[in-house]
């Protein structure tokens, strides 16, 4: 699984992890977040702008 970090706070989101609290259980594929979903740390950044950092 692959994971993406936003450029702007280092969240980093985990296909494995998922992110519960935003509604995507473990093991939610990228690919299935929505593309306007937003950072949920600093709400500046949205899914197209993350870059991946892993696989
Ligand atoms: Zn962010």
């Amino acid at each position: 699984m692959s994971a993406y970090r936003c450029e702007v706070c280092e969240y980093v989101y985990d296909e494995a992890e998922g992110a519960p609290r935003e509604g995507f259980p473990p093991g939610t594929a990228w690919s299935d977040v929505p593309d306007d979903w937003a950072c949920p740390d600093c709400g500046v950044r949205e899914k197209i702008d993350f870059e991946l950092i892993g696989q």
